[in-house]
C-alpha cells in the first residue's frame, strides 16, 4: 500500500493513516476509507488461534507507512480480554464481544484508538472530545484513562443516561474529564461540533465511530470468528449484526472484502428504520431518532452509511448486498424471552434484534449473531421480563463502587471551553 492509503468517501485528497486518525472526519465532511484493501494471506491465518497474534497479522498491513508500530506487544496490550464464540445449537452461534472493561464491543475499538493516540504523541497533549448517550462514553473513558499525552472530554446529557452508565463514565478522574450537560444528547453533539470550530492551536480529535482507528479493529471480530467456524464446518459463515451507526457491520463487509470466509450479512436495527426505508425507497432521508429499548442503536442518520455505500458502485449493487430489518420494542422483548426459554441464554436488547432475525434463516450453513453488550448492562429491562437477577461481573462491580467525579455545565460553548482550556 502507498503512504497516503486513505481517501474520503466524498472524494477529497488522500491522506496517511496517521493523519486520518488525528483528523477523525475528513476536511470535506466525508469519512476515511482505504483506497484499496491490502492483500492478506487469509489461508495462512487459519493456524493462528491466539487472538492478539491474529490481530497483528490483519491490522499491520493497514499501518505499513505509519509511525504507529502494530506489533505483538501493541496487540497484547490492547486486546487483553477475549472474544468468545459460543453456539446455541448446531447452526446458530453467538459472537460475544462484551468481555472488555466496560462490557460492550466498543472496548475493542476504543482501546485500539487510545493506544494509537499514545503512539502518535505530539508535543502538546492530544485532546479527545466525545458526546455520548451510553456505551461509547464508558468505553472511551476507560480506554483513555492513564494514557499519557492524551486528555479526554466525555460529554453526556445530565440525568438522561442510566446510573450504571454514568458510573462508568465518571469514575476515572486524572486525564479523563466527565462533563454532565444540562440538556439533551443532541445539544451535547452540537457542543462537540462547535468546539471543533473554536479550538485553535491544539490537536483535537473525536473518538466516535467515524474515526478509522475505531473501525479497523472491528474487522477482527469477523475475520477471526469466520475462520474459527470455517475450520470446523468447511463452509462460508453468515452474520446478523445489530446496528445503529453501522460501524460494526461496515467492519463485517470489510472483512468479507479482505477475503475472509464470510457469506451473507444481515443487519438488524431497532425501530429507527432509516436504513430499511432507504433500501425500499432508494431515497435517503435522515430521520429524527426515536427512543427504544436498544438505546445504543437509537440513530436516525447513521454516519457509517457513507462508508457502506462507498463499497458498492451504485444503488442496485448496494441493494443486492445489503439487507436490513427494523425490529420494534415488542419484538425485542419477545426475543429476550424466547432466547432464554429455548436456550437458557441471556441477551441484551441490542443483541435481541439480531436474535429476532435468526428465526428467519433456514439453511444448513452456520449463522452467527453478534452479541454487542453484556446483558448485565440492561438489567432494568431484562430482569423484570424474565423474573431473574443477573449477576454483576467483577469489573463492573469495581467501577460502580468508585467515587464519581464530573463537571456540570449549561449547554454553552463558553462553559465547555473553560474546562478544555484549563
Ligand atoms: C454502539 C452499539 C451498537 C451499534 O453499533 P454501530 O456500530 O453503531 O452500528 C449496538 N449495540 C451496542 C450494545 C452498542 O453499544
Amino acid at each position: 500500500m502507498s503512504k497516503d492509503s486513505l481517501i474520503s468517501t466524498r472524494g477529497g485528497a488522500q491522506v496517511s493513516i496517521d493523519d486520518a486518525i488525528l483528523y477523525g472526519l475528513a476536511h470535506d465532511g466525508g469519512l476515511y476509507v482505504p483506497t484499496s484493501f491490502p492483500n492478506i494471506p487469509v489461508k495462512d491465518l487459519y493456524d493462528i488461534d491466539h487472538f492478539p497474534l491474529f490481530a497483528e497479522q490483519v491490522l499491520a498491513p493497514f499501518f505499513e507507512h505509519s509511525t504507529i508500530q502494530i506489533n505483538q506487544d501493541f496487540c497484547e496490550q490492547v486486546f487483553s480480554f477475549p472474544l468468545v464464540l459460543k453456539y446455541l445449537d448446531h447452526q446458530h452461534y453467538v459472537l460475544e464481544l462484551f468481555h472488555g472493561p466496560t462490557l460492550s464491543f466498543k472496548d475493542f475499538g476504543a482501546r485500539f484508538f487510545a493506544k494509537c493516540l499514545a503512539e502518535l504523541r505530539q508535543q502538546k497533549p492530544i485532546k479527545v472530545l466525545v458526546a455520548t448517550s451510553g456505551d461509547t462514553g464508558s468505553a472511551v473513558a476507560s480506554a483513555l484513562s492513564g494514557t499519557e499525552g492524551v486528555e479526554g472530554y466525555i460529554l453526556f446529557p445530565q440525568g438522561k443516561i442510566s446510573q450504571r452508565q454514568q458510573a462508568q463514565i465518571t469514575c476515572w478522574g486524572g486525564n479523563v474529564h466527565a462533563i454532565a450537560v444540562h440538556g439533551t444528547f443532541d445539544q451535547c453533539q452540537q457542543l462537540v461540533k462547535k468546539a471543533f470550530t473554536e479550538e485553535q492551536g491544539d490537536t483535537l480529535t473525536t473518538a466516535n465511530s467515524i474515526n478509522i482507528a475505531r473501525l479497523l479493529p472491528q474487522v477482527l471480530f469477523y475475520a477471526y470468528s469466520s475462520i474459527q467456524i470455517a475450520k470446523l464446518r468447511d463452509s462460508l459463515v453468515n452474520y446478523i449484526v445489530p446496528s445503529g451507526n453501522l460501524g460494526n457491520v461496515t467492519a463485517c463487509y470489510w472483512a468479507k472484502q479482505l477475503g475472509f470466509p464470510i457469506g451473507d450479512i444481515k443487519i438488524a436495527t431497532n425501530k429507527n428504520a432509516v436504513l430499511s426505508d432507504f433500501l425500499s425507497s432508494g431515497i435517503y432521508q435522515a430521520q429524527p431518532s426515536v427512543k427504544t429499548l436498544a438505546n445504543a442503536m437509537d440513530v436516525g442518520d447513521p454516519s457509517n452509511l457513507e462508508r457502506l455505500r462507498h463499497l458498492f458502485t451504485d444503488f442496485p449493487a448496494f441493494k443486492a448486498q445489503v439487507n436490513a430489518l427494523s425490529v420494534d420494542d415488542e419484538a425485542i422483548k419477545a426475543a429476550i424471552v424466547d432466547c432464554y426459554t429455548r436456550y437458557r441464554y441471556l441477551i441484551c436488547p441490542h443483541t435481541a434484534t439480531a436474535y429476532h432475525r435468526l428465526s428467519e434463516v433456514e439453511t444448513d450453513q452456520p449463522w452467527v449473531m453478534t452479541a454487542t453488550a453484556h446483558p448485565t448492562k440492561f438489567e432494568e429491562i431484562i430482569e423484570p421480563l424474565l423474573n431473574i437477577i443477573i449477576p454483576v461481573p467483577p469489573q463492573l462491580q469495581i467501577l460502580l463502587k468508585a467515587k464519581q467525579k464530573y463537571h456540570v455545565i449549561k449547554p454553552e460553548i463558553t462553559e465547555l471551553m473553560r474546562i478544555m482550556r484549563f
